[in-house]
C-alpha cells in the first residue's frame, strides 16, 4: 500500500495487531501451533518496541508469564537427568507422555530463547526458571563440531540454534553448557569465500545466518577472532546486501526482515551508519499495512508477526521516532537488557 500516510509509523494499528495475537492464534497461523511462544515473543516484543508494554494488561501478562512456565521441562523425576530441560513451543505438545513417547517431551532452542526473552520483556523476575537445568539442555544439544541442535528429540543443527544457545547463556549468565571454542571455531569454518556466514560449512552466505553468527560472537567477546581483513570484507558483503531495503543473498529479492538481519549484524560492527536510511525506511513503509496493523516481507502480501516485529525493530536501529532501542545481540529492547543486567546483580548478590 503505497501512499502518502503510509510513510508515517501506524502506532496505534500495530499495537491493536499484536494484542489480537496474543488473545487468539488466527487459522492461518495454525500450523505454527507447535512453535505458539515465538509468536508470543514476536507480539510482546512488538508492544515493547512500540513503548506499549503497558497496553498488556497486569492481568494477561501473569497468564502469559504463568503459561509460559507451563511449557518449562523439569528435570526426569525417575533420575534427575537434565539433558532434555528447556521449553516447549505449545501447551499442545505440554502433555504427560506414556514412556513409549517420552522422547517427545523436551525443550527446544529456540522456544527456550524466545520463552526468556518474553519473560524478560514482560517484566519477570526468571525465578521460577530452572536455570541449572536448562544449562544442562543446552550443554546436551552441542555437537561434535561446535554447532546445536534445536531439541534432544532429533532435529537440524546449524548457526540458528547456536545462536540460540549463546542467547539462553547469555540471559542466564552461565556458559557452562556452551564450549565457546568449539562454537567459535564451527562459526570460523562457516564464512564462505565471499565473506558472508551461512548456516553451516561449505553452504552459501546468509544475512540471517551471518546475524547469528555475529551476534554469537559479539555474546562471547569472540569478534575479535576474526581477521581485520575477515571483518572488513564481511562489512562489504553486508553493506552490498542493501537494494532499497535490504536482501538476505545476492540476486534474491529484498525483504522486509532483513532491515534487522543485516541491519543489526552492521550495527554490531560499527557501520550502519554507512547505509541508506531514507531507502531503507521508505522499503519497510511499502511492506506496512495502514489500516489493520502488520508488515509484510514484500508490498501488497500479508503481514505476519514475525515480519511486523523484525519491520519495527529494523526501523528502531535506523532511529525511527516511536520506538524503543533494540540491542542488537540479543534481539530485546534496551529497556528489557536493563531489566535483565538488574537480574544479573541480584543472582550475584545471592551468591
Ligand atoms: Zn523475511
Amino acid at each position: 500500500m503505497i501512499n502518502e500516510e503510509n510513510k508515517e509509523l501506524a502506532h496505534r494499528q500495530h499495537v491493536k495487531y499484536f494484542m489480537r495475537f496474543l488473545n487468539i492464534l488466527p487459522s492461518s497461523l495454525s500450523s505454527h501451533d507447535s512453535t505458539r511462544v515465538t509468536i508470543a515473543y514476536f507480539s510482546v516484543a512488538g508492544l515493547d518496541v512500540l513503548g506499549s508494554i503497558t497496553s498488556i494488561s497486569i492481568e494477561l501478562r501473569s497468564r502469559i508469564i504463568d503459561w509460559l512456565y507451563l511449557l518449562q521441562v523439569q528435570p526426569r523425576k525417575s533420575d534427575g537427568d537434565m539433558s532434555t530441560c528447556g521449553f516447549q513451543g505449545s501447551s499442545t505438545i505440554n502433555i504427560e507422555l506414556d514412556n513409549a513417547n517420552s522422547h517427545y517431551r523436551c525443550g527446544h532452542l529456540a522456544m527456550t530463547y524466545t520463552a526468556l526473552c518474553t519473560l524478560l520483556a514482560l517484566g519477570d523476575d526468571l525465578s521460577r526458571v530452572n536455570r541449572k537445568a536448562i544449562i544442562n539442555g543446552v550443554k546436551a544439544l552441542q555437537t561434535e563440531e561446535g554447532n546445536f541442535s534445536a531439541t534432544l528429540s532429533g532435529c537440524e543443527s546449524d548457526m540458528r540454534f547456536v545462536y540460540c544457545a549463546a542467547c539462553i547463556s547469555y540471559i542466564l549468565n552461565d556458559w557452562s553448557g556452551f564450549n565457546v571454542e568449539k562454537a567459535t571455531d564451527y562459526i570460523i569454518k562457516s564464512m564462505g569465500y565471499d565473506y558472508g556466514i551461512a548456516q553451516c560449512p561449505e553452504l552459501e552466505s546468509h544475512g540471517g545466518t551471518t546475524y547469528c553468527a555475529l551476534a554469537t560472537l559479539s555474546l562471547t567477546n569472540r569478534l575479535d577472532q576474526l581477521s581485520e581483513y575477515q571483518l572488513d570484507s564481511l562489512r562489504r558483503w553486508l553493506v552490498f546486501r542493501q537494494v532499497d531495503g535490504f536482501q538476505g543473498r545476492p540476486n534474491k529479492p529484498v525483504d522486509t526482515c532483513y532491515s534487522f538481519w543485516v541491519g543489526a549484524s552492521l550495527k554490531m560492527l560499527d557501520i550502519l551508519h554507512l547505509t541508506n536510511y531514507n531507502s531503507n525506511k521508505r522499503y519497510v513503509y511499502e511492506t506496512q499495512d495502514y489500516v489493520v496493523g502488520g508488515f509484510s516481507k514484500w508490498p501488497d502480501t500479508c503481514t505476519d508477526p514475525m515480519h511486523t516485529y523484525l519491520g519495527l525493530a529494523g526501523l528502531s536501529l535506523i532511529g525511527e521516532s516511536g520506538l524503543l532501542e533494540i540491542v542488537p545481540t540479543l534481539n530485546i529492547t534496551r529497556r528489557a537488557y536493563d531489566h535483565l543486567k538488574s537480574l544479573h546483580q541480584k543472582w550475584a548478590s545471592e551468591l
